[in-house]
């Protein structure tokens, strides 16, 4: 494992990261990070997490030319299909990789946080698979907002606990779990949806999604004769298939890794979520990075069309690789995703998740040239999103 581009031993990025966790915490936390790296590398697991990746999860997820986006972009422009995934999106990976440490830790009870249902949907999932008691938290609102996603963790046999606090949105929802892992420190495993969080979650994260960059190595070689495109694109919220499709390419300098965060109505205005463009240094959920955050420091609410883009802070690795100008950050607008959303689908027969659309925005944003190979990360489908879509009327 090349150590130049992983955390620290303590989960840092250089200065972002670490694990900022109320002491009461500490114990469950430490136990964890004691044990993820000796069982996550050894060879039982891998083959556990490999069988289920290819056999339930059905990767790996196809790389499709996308011949007609190509010549509209003039470059050679391909899509990574994790919106083929079991579930529906990348999220599964993750999710697949936590309840197989969780069982070999010896856990009975699995909690998560949830905003937009996507994660608590594909932690319900592994859960039934597992047999394993399920508590998912959410906001209120957001339950009220994402109700098929509340009912398909309910058919799934989760218990989706309402966060009453607050905005009752993902912040009190994300409060509430950890709450309920104070309490319950012995038999519960706490999933956490992104790479984000205090050490060693944003390293875990990171390298269970890594499988989508491992797989895109063989892939274009098959198809291009080269392991490196000229950019690999991918849509950031809290940073995890951003985090999965560079984490191999990371040390090949040559290969452009462009993120791209959710503008909301614009970075000029207070309804955004563009994190890395608007954000600053601070700590939140238990990891430094850059958080959006008012004068005083108190962390203000996140805007976009999209749920999943929706989360004021962005994993440690991203604040790091953005500070060290590794990877390029860049961001669209709700109407630049729904006319990116619009074009793909018009185009190549795929609706995509509005996450994935401001990815597929960045296509009109940088100047491509025709030998340029792009991969674009498509997270996940857009069955979920079809009212904003409908709305939206193009
Ligand atoms: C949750 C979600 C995202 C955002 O999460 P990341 O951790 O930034 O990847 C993106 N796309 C889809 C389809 C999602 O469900």
């Amino acid at each position: 494992m090349n150590k130049t581009f992983i955390s620290d031993s303590k989960g840092y990025y250089g200065q972002y990261g670490g694990a900022y966790i109320p002491e009461m915490l500490r114990e469950n936390v430490e136990s964890l990070r004691a044990v993820y790296y000796d069982i996550i590398e050894s060879e039982e697991f891998k083959k556990e997490f490999s069988m289920l990746l290819t056999d339930y999860a059905g990767r790996p997820s196809p790389l499709f030319f996308a011949g007609r986006l190509s010549n509209k972009y003039g470059a050679k422009i391909y899509l990574k299909r994790e919106d083929l995934n079991h579930t529906g999106s990348h999220k599964i990976n993750n999710t697949i990789g936590q309840i197989l440490l969780a069982k070999k830790m010896g856990k009975k009870r699995i909690i998560a946080e949830t905003g937009a249902g996507q994660h608590g949907a594909a932690t319900a999932t592994v859960c039934a698979l597992m047999g394993m008691e399920c508590v998912v938290y959410m906001g209120e609102l957001d339950m009220a907002r994402q109700e098929p996603n509340v009912k398909r963790m309910e058919m799934l046999g989760a218990s989706v606990v309402p966060a009453t606090c607050g905005n009752k949105t993902l912040k009190d929802a994300t409060n509430e779990a950890l709450r309920d892992w104070i309490c319950n420190p012995e038999n519960t495993f706490y999933i956490i949806g992104s790479v984000v969080g205090p050490h060693p979650y944003p390293d875990l994260v990171t390298k269970f999604q890594s499988v989508i960059s491992e797989e895109l190595l063989s892939q274009l070689m098959a198809k291009e004769g080269t392991e490196d495109p000229d950019y690999i694109i991918a849509c950031v919220g809290g940073g995890s298939n951003a985090a999965g499709i560079f984490y191999k390419y990371i040390d090949r300098k040559k290969v452009k890794l462009i993120g791209v965060e959710a503008a909301g109505k614009g970075v000029e205005t207070d309804e955004t979520a563009a994190t890395i463009t608007v954000g600053e240094t601070g700590i939140i959920h238990g990891s430094k990075t850059l958080l959006m955050q008012n004068e005083d420091g108190q962390i203000t609410e996140p805007y976009s069309i999209s749920a999943g883009l929706d989360y004021p802070g962005v994993g440690p690795l991203h604040a790091w690789l953005a500070g060290t100008g590794r990877a390029s950050y860049l961001n669209a607008t709700d109407n630049e995703a729904l006319d990116a959303a619009y074009e793909l689908t018009r185009l190549e027969g795929i609706i995509p998740a509005l996450e994935s659309a401001h990815a597929l925005a960045a296509l009109g944003k940088l100047k491509l040239k025709p030998a340029d190979i792009v991969v674009v990360n498509i997270s996940g489908r857009g069955d979920k999103d079809m009212q904003a879509y409908a709305n939206a009327n193009r």
